[in-house]
C-alpha cells in the first residue's frame, strides 16, 4: 500500500462501513502520525431493523463519532442524505467535490462500489451509488471549471483512492499490531451490532479470520485489502 501521503479522507454511505471494512488500517495509519477523516454521506437511520429511523439518526452518529476516536479519528461529518435512498448524481458529485477540497487529502478512501459485495451478494445502492461518485467527484474537485459556483480552489492533490470491501483488492494493510483496536472500533456500534441480533464479542471471530485469510493472499500477516483505482 502506498505511504506517499500525510492526509486521508473517507467517504462512506453509512455509520459502519468503514468499521466493517478498513478500520484496522486506519488505526494503523493513525498511529504512525497521518491524518484521517471521517466523511458520511448518510446517518445510517434506516440501519436497525427494531428502531425508527428519528431514534436511530443520532444513536448511529453517536455511534460512528466514538468508534472514529478509538481508532485516531477525531474529525467526522456527516452529509445528511437519506439513508437507503442514496443516488448517484450531480448533487452528490458537487457535494463530495466540495468536501475534497476543502480537506485536501493525498488518500481518498471510499466502500466498495462494484455491484457485489467480496462475499459474491449484491451491493447495496448506497454503496454502489456513494463509492461511483466519490470516483468521479476526485476529477470534479480538481477540475476548476466544474463546480465554479463552491467558490473553492480546485484540489489536484489526490495521489491514490483506495476502495475498501472490494471484492478486487491490489494492496494490503498490516493489521497485526491493530486488530484489538479494529474489534473495539466495530463494538462502538452497540445498537447497530445489537439491532442485527449479535450478541457482544460476536466481531471478533468473523474480523480476525477476514484478516488472516487477507494476510495469506497479502505478505502473511493479517490485514485490510484495498482496490487501488487510478483515478
Ligand atoms: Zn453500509
Amino acid at each position: 500500500m502506498p505511504d506517499d501521503w500525510t492526509r486521508a479522507l473517507a467517504i462512506a454511505a453509512h455509520p459502519d462501513d468503514m468499521e466493517f471494512g478498513a478500520a484496522g488500517a486506519v488505526a494503523a495509519w493513525t498511529a504512525a502520525g497521518k491524518s484521517v477523516s471521517y466523511l458520511l454521506v448518510s446517518r445510517g437511520e434506516a440501519g436497525i431493523d427494531g428502531m425508527r429511523p428519528e431514534e436511530a439518526t443520532k444513536i448511529r452518529e453517536d455511534e460512528q463519532r466514538a468508534s472514529a476516536r478509538i481508532v485516531g479519528v477525531d474529525e467526522v461529518e456527516f452529509l445528511d442524505y437519506v439513508d437507503g435512498t442514496i443516488e448517484y448524481g450531480l448533487t452528490l458529485r458537487r457535494d463530495l467535490a466540495a468536501a475534497i477540497r476543502r480537506h485536501r487529502p493525498e488518500l481518498i478512501i471510499t466502500f466498495n462500489h462494484r455491484e457485489s459485495t467480496f462475499t459474491g451478494k449484491w451491493n447495496s445502492p448506497d454503496h454502489r451509488n456513494t463509492g461511483l461518485a466519490v470516483l468521479d467527484a476526485v476529477g470534479d474537485a480538481g477540475n476548476r471549471w466544474i463546480f465554479t459556483d463552491l467558490g473553492t480552489d480546485p484540489w489536484t492533490g489526490v495521489r491514490h483512492v483506495a476502495v475498501a470491501g472490494s471484492p478486487e483488492p491490489t494492496h494490503a494493510v498490516d493489521i497485526s499490531k491493530t486488530i484489538d483496536t479494529a474489534v473495539a472500533s466495530v463494538e462502538a456500534h452497540a445498537a447497530y451490532l445489537k439491532g442485527l441480533g449479535l450478541p457482544p464479542g460476536a466481531a471478533r471471530g468473523p474480523l480476525e479470520s477476514f484478516a488472516a485469510g487477507t494476510g495469506e493472499r497479502f505478505g502473511g500477516r493479517p490485514a485490510i485489502p484495498f482496490e487501488l483505482v487510478n483515478v
